[in-house]
């Protein structure tokens, strides 16, 4: 990707100077972005063994998994939000994807339309990923750890992520990303079993399940929209995934 475009994406995510080369940084994450897809520069990511293109169906057998699952999750009634929510979301993408992101729960625009991150905050979750060449058209799959709506956008409580996070284990099971991105603390500190704070989670790989699958911990774009001054280190941190999915073979 040009600097040209490259700066067109940071500025739509509110980073308007471009950050400079710093000399600890690797040149692997200091290369030229490409597009999403394709181009004169190549794919946006090397290709790899579990990178399918959406336009290749799932195998029947997965599909039926994947059907059988967001079944499960419209009919769920395991905590107190089902009686609240106007639908269970499951979440959004190519479910054959390398990247999974992995946010809070559905706000009041993903329950009404049941896709996660369509709001303001998802329309900048949007922009960060195609700011390394992702999107949720092509090449990620966006879900939650909560599938249906805490009232009033309060943080989930203990007992509602435990009853729903076997749902996400499922999808990730169904899935089996490369590279785990986690936005926000509720996402990070849920998936990581842990209350250390996101600050201190940010820059690490964290190894994830039974694959120890890279899990790697950023702020959440509502976050963002509140804390702009924060918008250099999310992208830092866009950088460091982008560096370690490419270090993986
Ligand atoms: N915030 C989240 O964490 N997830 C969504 O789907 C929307 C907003």
């Amino acid at each position: 990707m040009e600097t040209h475009r490259r700066n067109q994406y940071l500025e739509a995510i509110g980073i308007d100077v471009w950050v400079p080369r710093s000399s600890g940084v690797s040149q692997a994450l200091e290369a030229p972005l490409p597009a999403p897809g394709a181009g004169a520069s190549g794919p946006a990511f090397p290709a790899s063994p579990g990178s399918v293109p959406l336009s290749v169906p799932l195998s029947p057998e997965l599909a039926a998994d994947w059907e059988k699952l967001r079944a499960e999750v419209s009919a769920c009634t395991r905590c107190a939000l089902h009686a609240t929510r106007t639908q269970g979301v499951l979440g959004v993408g190519n479910r054959q994807a390398d990247w999974l992101i992995i946010g809070e729960a559905p706000g009041a625009e993903e329950d009404r339309r049941g896709e996660p991150f369509v709001g303001r905050a998802g329309q900048l979750l949007d922009a960060m990923l195609r700011a390394i060449g992702l999107s949720r058209e092509t090449n990620v799959y966006i879900a939650n750890v909560l599938k249906s709506r805490p009232p009033g956008n309060r943080d989930p409580k203990p007992d509602e992520v435990a009853a729903c996070l076997p749902y996400l284990m499922r999808q990730i099971a169904l899935m089996r990303p490369r590279l785990i991105l986690a936005v926000g603390r509720i996402a990070a500190q849920n998936l990581l079993s842990t209350d250390v704070p996101l600050g201190r989670l940010r820059g690490k790989i964290h190894p994830f399940g039974e694959l120890n699958t890279p899990l790697i911990v950023t702020y959440h774009p509502a976050y963002l929209l509140r804390t702009p001054a924060d918008k250099r280190k999310a992208w830092d941190d866009l950088k460091f995934a982008r560096g370690v999915f490419r270090q993986l073979t």
